[in-house]
């Protein structure tokens, strides 16, 4: 399916872009779960509410603004984005796969922390935290991926094309993905294990894993893919500037990939629904300005 515009995210960035880009006419949707302040948090500081509103409340607005406009929101992950061949980019959800010229990315701040003690000593010598860039370098070799979503078992499955030997082990934590995706891991032959991860050991890369019960187990690579695809995820993917966590955005809340926008909490600074709205706003200004302009202009 093709549509110009996709938004990742539906919190305040995500849903204030939105509002901009529909009500400019273009056919946007939007992908994302509940964002953390949906619940019965009391929002106090954001402007024009005289009295407190919960942060669901405010959200439900929001949703319901930006679909008077004509936005499609569906409540899938996306669990991959890379480019495609035609100067756009190629999205995969839980669900569906896409294609679109402009993506604006709204994801807020998520990446989960596996809490393996020596994980960072690691980074580049066996853990890695993109399939579609470093799987190639696993040809044939036992790779584990952490996680427990359907992220995760995207990962495993993606990793596949490289090597048979693939497992996920899930930090301990109770498995979250949908059926479909733990009958394809099933029936790819792909073990799911519900234990944690202590420590790396290996040298001068990775060779094996310890458990938290003492045991260990051979690994040459070790895929961290835990909750859901993060803006970090896309960053390694597109090729996207990041500063720490953060992504890169200038002050027209573009990347330095044409085409791709950032909003919101993703790119740091101060985190904060009127921030973050008013970057979806500028984010959503740049997106209608690029897609009108053609799409594929290279900046
Ligand atoms: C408990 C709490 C209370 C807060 N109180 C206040 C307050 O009183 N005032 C204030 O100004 N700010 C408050 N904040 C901060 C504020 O919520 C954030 O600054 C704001 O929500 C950021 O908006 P955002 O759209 O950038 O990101 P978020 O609101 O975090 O939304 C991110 C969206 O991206 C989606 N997403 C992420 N990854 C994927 C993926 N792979 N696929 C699909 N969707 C994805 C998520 O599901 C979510 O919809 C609070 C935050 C929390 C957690």
């Amino acid at each position: 399916m093709h549509s110009p515009l996709v938004i990742i995210g539906s919190g305040p960035a995500g849903l204030s872009a939105a509002i901009y880009t529909s009500r400019a006419g273009l056919d946007t949707i939007v992908f994302g779960t509940k964002p953390k302040v949906a619940g019965d948090y009391e929002i106090d500081n954001y402007f024009g509410f005289e009295h407190t509103i919960s942060g669901s409340e405010l959200l439900a607005r929001g949703r319901a603004q930006a679909k008077r406009f004509g936005t499609r929101i569906t409540e899938e992950k996306v669990l991959s984005l890379h480019h495609n061949d035609s100067g756009g980019f190629h999205i995969k959800t839980e669900n569906e796969e896409f294609d679109a010229c402009a993506i604006i990315l709204a994801t807020g701040v998520g990446r989960v922390r596996p809490g393996i003690s020596n994980l960072s000593e690691f980074e580049g010598k066996g853990v890695s935290y993109c399939v579609s860039c470093d799987g190639f370098f696993y040809k044939g070799r036992k790779v584990i991926v952490l996680g427990e979503g359907v992220y995760a078992a995207n990962q495993g499955l993606e990793l596949l094309a490289f090597t048979p030997d693939v497992s996920i082990v899930t930090q301990g934590k109770t498995l979250t993905m949908t059926t479909p995706f733990k009958e394809r891991l099933r029936t790819a032959g792909i073990p799911v294990l519900e234990q944690k991860i202590d420590s790396l050991s290996g040298s001068p890369a990775l060779s094996s894993i310890t458990f938290a019960d003492g045991s260990t187990q051979e690994a040459e690579g070790l895929f961290i893919a835990m909750g859901e695809a993060s803006s970090l995820d896309f960053a390694y993917t597109l090729g996207l500037e990041r500063s720490g966590v953060f992504l890169v955005a200038d002050k027209e809340q573009k990347t330095n990939i044409p085409g791709v926008f950032a909003a919101g909490d993703c790119t740091g600074g101060f985190l904060q629904i009127a921030v973050a709205v008013g970057d979806g706003a500028t984010a959503a200004r740049s997106a209608i300005s690029y897609i009108k302009e053609g799409c594929q202009k290279k900046s």
